[in-house]
């Protein structure tokens, strides 16, 4: 990568620009600066997080509070020391991660090959995990929605938010920062965006449950009779061939929710563990297909429209 150069001075020649503005044209061309160093937006943690260590350590408040009164030394004097500060910082972690944890409040890393290891060392459980099955719909990364062609694990997220589950908010840290998966490691938000895992690299059940067959096979008659493609053909069948469509769509209801409750029943298995194994529930995909799935007292599954 091209080395930047640290000049320290805006545009062209910084006294000509700062010498006559006010404290709020210093402030201003200093966020610029910083904004065109740093490569980021201003709203961005990494800016914010960079410009408050600067700031702390040129005693910025007070320049800020003094520059109306100053003369054109003074200012370049109170400039320089700025610019020694923010070179003091960037060169301590230019172009690497400063650990604002921005990135770990928007979502949390799919899993990679590489992080199987993490699952021996206990690091991570199937309780930290979920899966996302070929069908699933998703977020792009530029917003979009998408169907997933292939499996996906995932680090949890906080409910009702994308927070990484291991992201500490209160200290914006990460619990497990020095085993934090690849995706994680990988993650450089000054860079130009990082192409998306190839299909191979990705992390699957199969290669976590490889040592234990009894789930595997579970996992195999669960992807048979609940696969999100079948599922999705009965959707869409419902038009044309109700009863087909409808016994299809039912089997598949039934068996998800027959197999969750007996994990959780008899094999003790947690909820979260539940959604590594067998993917989100049924209904939820459904509802994603605008159809709601409630449970009858009597065991049975009546679908009606999902009201927004
Ligand atoms: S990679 Fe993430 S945590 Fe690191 S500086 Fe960028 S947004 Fe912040
Ligand atoms: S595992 Fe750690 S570094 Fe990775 S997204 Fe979660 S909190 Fe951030």
């Amino acid at each position: 990568m091209k080395e930047k150069k640290f000049l320290g001075k805006i545009r062209q020649d910084p006294l000509e620009a700062l010498a006559k503005g006010p404290k709020e044209v210093m402030a201003s061309l200093w966020q610029e600066y910083l904004q065109e160093i740093l490569n980021a937006k201003q709203k961005s943690g990494r800016f914010r997080l960079v410009r408050q260590q600067v700031e702390e350590k040129a005693d910025f408040p007070q320049i800020y509070r003094d520059w109306n009164n100053m003369d054109v030394e003074a200012r370049a004097a109170a400039w320089k020391r700025l610019m020694a500060a923010a070179k003091d910082v960037l060169w301590a972690g230019w172009e690497t991660c400063v650990r604002c944890g921005e990135c770990c409040e928007l979502s949390s890393p799919t899993l990679l090959a590489q992080d199987l290891p993490l699952f021996q060392q206990e690091v991570l459980t199937w309780n930290e995990v979920y899966t996302l099955r070929p069908g699933e719909k998703v977020t792009s990364r530029e917003g979009k929605p998408v169907t997933l062609a292939e499996e996906r694990l995932k680090i949890r997220e906080v409910p009702g938010s994308h927070q990484c589950w291991f992201y500490l908010a209160a200290t914006r840290s990460c619990r497990i920062y020095d085993q934090r998966p690849e995706q994680c490691r990988r993650q450089e938000c000054w860079a130009a965006e990082a192409e998306a895992p190839a299909p191979a690299e990705l992390l699957t059940r199969e290669a976590l449950l490889a040592g234990v067959p009894e789930v595997w096979e579970l996992v195999q008659a669960h992807q048979e009779r609940c696969g999100l493609g079948r599922v999705l053909q009965a959707l869409q069948g419902l038009d044309t061939d109700q009863e087909t469509a409808s016994e299809a769509l039912f089997d598949a209801l039934h068996f998800d929710h027959y197999l969750r409750h007996m994990l959780q029943e008899e094999w003790k298995l947690t909820a979260a563990a539940i959604d590594f194994i067998l993917g989100l529930p049924l209904t939820r995909f459904l509802q994603d297909h605008g159809i709601n799935a409630s449970l009858t007292p009597e065991g049975t599954y009546r679908l009606t429209p999902r009201c927004e």
